[in-house]
């Protein structure tokens, strides 16, 4: 075999502070340390050593020998020594050094540093240490001489050089050539993390070999598999999944998010204090059927993960949220506390009674539908009833199960009666027993074994739905006036009293309601895809504060994507939640999104957009008077309004992120324009001028995520006495005020903010503006309830009186708002 004169060392621990013992924890299957030698001993070498502390020493050792590595044991804390120590063992001149907490090392990479090391050392050449640079935290080595690490130790007496072993080279830099080589393209990954310092570090490194896994790739993982999963939507939205396992909820929950992390390879965090019996053996029904051991975890990781927190537990306390939300989304399915502002995405599965309470969504087709179903479901409505399942809970509180099981023996003597009970000591069980009735414990895995009964009587919950999915014929069994309210609402066949008389069954199997076929909707739908599709929603703070509130805004709108707050500091409406990915403002902007939204080009659009422009010119020049010389407008665009000022003698600068648009102003108009993205300008470079008469933004305003820093820098633009002016959709117009939600709805994912004309001063003061007038603009009596409702045509009384009430009251869809500089 060829000589190499290489060694490769593997640095390791097992007395980390943050995470101790990380090296031999449990990383899919193997601990974190065979993964690391596995991928090393892909680096072409003649000696395969792990450099550790006599503590660790015999632990480490198994594994080493598994892996074909020697195992070194030297001093703790002064590694430097240690591995001087073990350089004198061997004849090694290039050192190849991995740490044991990155197991995911790129090999080739650390093949090719090692091979251009040697290159420079050929020949005249020296060079004592190389490190490639850009790559993934954790996922590179470092190559050096062995004769110059043991030179440097004598030299140091640092000891940090000593705690540590390249900064006895590269510290001094004097003495020895260090170089620090950007790492090819392929490599170049400086964004992303695979290194296990901490235990989310662990639960990132958890997700890229489920996913690893998932895609059947064999360990050691080459650089594309690797990059790839980090790139993952599994490694880079991370979810954790919290299910209620307390007492008293029943085991539902639970059910749903084991379901929905197999879907998705999502964590779920159990605690060790859960109360819930059966949650053990819950869990292990999940994981023989294909649920990672490891996606169960026993506590919630810190925010520097920043997984997405996904609730299901019924109901949550105030404290309990605000820890959950802090510095990540929070997402609450079936929420039932009254704190649901905390909540920044709300998901409704099984109909909640508390429907005054907005969702974001509310969709019963996310209940895990049962694969087993009944064949031909609606003729069995004319067969006869053999089988009975009466299924209340594992808890039944009311002691419904007894009354239930003699009320049916009753009515169907020759049928097989299957109840669920808990606890099998039930004095009542002999009272009730009988040739035809069963006793059993809670049924693993009930969902799918629904189908073989014709009828399940149960409370409203999980098993109702499932049952009419797996089309039984569903009687529920209500213990309280809410749980009525509720069989009511969403159209079950129900006994309606405490006492379940002969007539009251009856009539329950009588209804029409028996087999709940409205509740069915076909669509196929995966609670986990979506999870994880929300995960990757976006959280965001008052864009003119800047700031998370210790208490969370008020939710002022849900909706499907989106979630709008009110700032508690400043009044702004805002987009605090949006599952939509950020638009990019480039060419086909102006070309196709205009078309498609108005039905012609913005260019088609210039001489009306100029016309406007005209006359905002002028309340402009009653503001700002003489003193109307220059203005700047931020987000010209084609430069309608550019052109209407140029008319009117202003001297006008445009400023626009589309250089399309930009090119067309400086080509077509002749004026001066830059391409920017506001607020990134020195105008004082770009035009020659630090500060305007009047600086404008037509419908722009609101584009702007960070619109604080924005404002700013507007005013440090706008000369004392000057004159702001812009233009924005209106939160208090018409389609605001009669139908909130849908107006925020509609609208445009990209607005991060929603003004509202009364509040506008009181915001604009913060940054040295006063409010001088208000003009609310798009008047529409087409959108007021009243002209909706009687139908009246314009021109007709009705209209005209709308439309003047809407002129009054300022009940425009858009509004423009014109400030001075004070
Ligand atoms: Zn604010």
């Amino acid at each position: 075999m060829m000589k190499t004169n290489r060694a490769v060392i593997v640095q390791c621990r097992l007395s980390s502070t943050r995470l101790p013992g990380k090296a031999l924890k449990d990383l899919g299957g193997k601990p974190v340390l065979a993964w690391v030698l596995s991928s090393m001993k892909k680096v072409k070498a003649d000696y395969y050593y792990v450099a550790t502390d006599e503590e660790s020493y015999e632990q480490l050792l198994p594994v080493c020998s598994q892996y074909g590595f020697e195992c070194f044991a030297g001093p703790l804390d002064d590694v430097l020594a240690r591995f001087t120590m073990l350089l004198e063992t061997i004849k090694a001149k290039t050192v190849i050094r991995a740490t044991a907490d990155n197991p995911f090392l790129f090999y080739e990479a650390a093949e090719e540093s090692a091979a251009l090391f040697e290159e420079k050392n050929t020949g005249k050449g020296s060079c004592d240490y190389l490190t490639y640079s850009g790559l993934p935290h954790g996922s590179g080595v470092e190559v050096f001489s062995a004769d110059s690490l043991k030179k440097a130790a004598g030299e140091t007496n640092d000891p940090y050089d000593h705690e540590h072993v390249g900064p006895a080279l590269y510290n001094h830099k004097d003495k020895y050539v260090c170089e620090f080589v950007p790492a090819p393209r392929r490599y170049d990954f400086p964004e992303l993390r695979t290194t296990i310092d901490t235990y989310s570090d662990y639960l990132r490194a958890l997700s890229i070999i489920n996913y690893m896994k998932t895609k059947g790739y064999e360990g050691p993982y080459s650089t594309e598999q690797i990059i790839e999963a980090c790139k993952s939507n599994n490694v880079k939205y991370p979810v954790v999944l919290v299910p209620s396992v307390v007492k008293g909820h029943g085991t539902g929950h639970l059910h749903r998010c084991l379901n929905a992390a197999k879907e998705c390879g999502a964590f779920v965090y159990i605690p060790e204090d859960k109360s819930l019996a059966e949650t053990d053996s819950i869990v292990k029904e999940y994981i023989a059927s294909g649920l990672a051991e490891n996606q169960i975890i026993s506590s919630i990781p810190d925010e520097s993960y920043l997984p997405a927190i996904i609730t299901d537990t019924f109901e949550l306390t105030e404290n309990q949220l605000k820890e959950l939300s802090k510095n990540r989304s929070l997402i609450s399915i079936d929420e039932g506390s009254k704190y649901t502002d905390y909540c920044d995405y709300l998901l409704d599965i099984i109909p909640s009674y508390k429907c005054d309470r907005p969702a974001n969504k509310s969709d019963s087709g996310f209940i895990t539908k049962p694969q087993n179903v009944r064949p031909q479901a609606k003729a069995d409505q004319e067969k006869k009833i053999e089988k009975i399942l009466i299924c209340l809970g594992g808890e039944d509180p009311a002691n419904l199960t007894i009354p239930a099981a003699k009320a049916f023996m009753k009515k169907f003597p020759e049928a097989k009666i299957t109840a669920i009970i808990s606890n099998e000591a039930s004095p009542y069980i002999e009272e009730a027993g009988g040739p035809n009735i069963e006793f059993v414990k809670p049924i693993a895995g009930l969902r799918e074994k629904l189908f073989e009964y014709d009828i399940v009587a149960t409370h409203y919950g999980l098993t109702a739905f499932e049952a009419v999915y797996a089309g039984c014929g569903v009687i529920l069994l209500p213990t309280t006036k809410l749980h009525k309210k509720l069989a009511e609402k969403y159209n079950f066949a129900f006994v309606g009293d405490k006492v379940i008389s002969d007539s009251a069954l009856q009539s329950a199997l009588d209804s029409e309601n028996l087999y709940a076929g409205k509740l069915i909707s076909d669509d196929k739908k995966s609670l986990g895809e979506f999870l994880r599709h929300l995960s990757a929603g976006k959280k965001m703070c008052c864009p003119v504060c800047g700031s998370f509130p210790s208490k969370p805004d008020e939710v002022i709108s849900r909706n499907e994507t989106r979630t709008y707050r009110r700032c508690s500091k400043c009044g702004m409406v805002y987009m605090a939640y949006t599952t939509i990915e950020d638009k990019k403002y480039q060419k086909a902007y102006f070309f196709e999104d205009y078309k498609k939204q108005y039905g012609k080009t913005y260019e088609e659009d210039f001489e009306s957009i100029k016309a406007q422009g005209m006359r905002r010119v002028s309340v402009i020049k009653s503001l700002a008077g003489a003193r109307g010389e220059t203005l700047l407008d931020i987000g010209c665009a084609y430069g309608p309004f550019l052109s209407a000022a140029t008319d009117n003698g202003i001297n006008a600068f445009g400023t626009d992120i589309a250089d399309d648009a930009v090119a067309y102003v400086q080509n077509k108009l002749k004026l001066p324009a830059v391409c920017s993205a506001f607020p990134e300008i020195d105008t004082a470079e770009e035009f020659g001028i630090a500060q305007f008469d009047i600086v404008t933004m037509w419908y722009v305003i609101e584009h702007f995520k960070d619109l604080g820093s924005v404002l700013r820098k507007v005013s440090s633009l706008v000369k004392k006495g000057g004159v702001f002016a812009f233009s924005t959709p209106s939160g208090e117009g018409i389609s605001a005020v009669s139908d909130k939600d849908h107006f925020y709805q509609i609208s445009p994912t990209d607005h991060y903010t929603i003004w509202e004309p009364g509040r506008a001063d009181s915001i604009l003061r913060q940054f040295g503006f006063k409010v001088e007038r208000i003009v609310s603009t798009g008047h529409h009596p087409e959108r007021f309830p009243s002209i909706k409702k009687s139908g009246a045509k314009p021109g007709s009384l009705k209209w005209v009186l709308v439309e003047a009430q809407s002129h009054a009251k300022r009940l425009g869809d858009t509004v423009e708002i014109y400030c001075k500089k004070i």
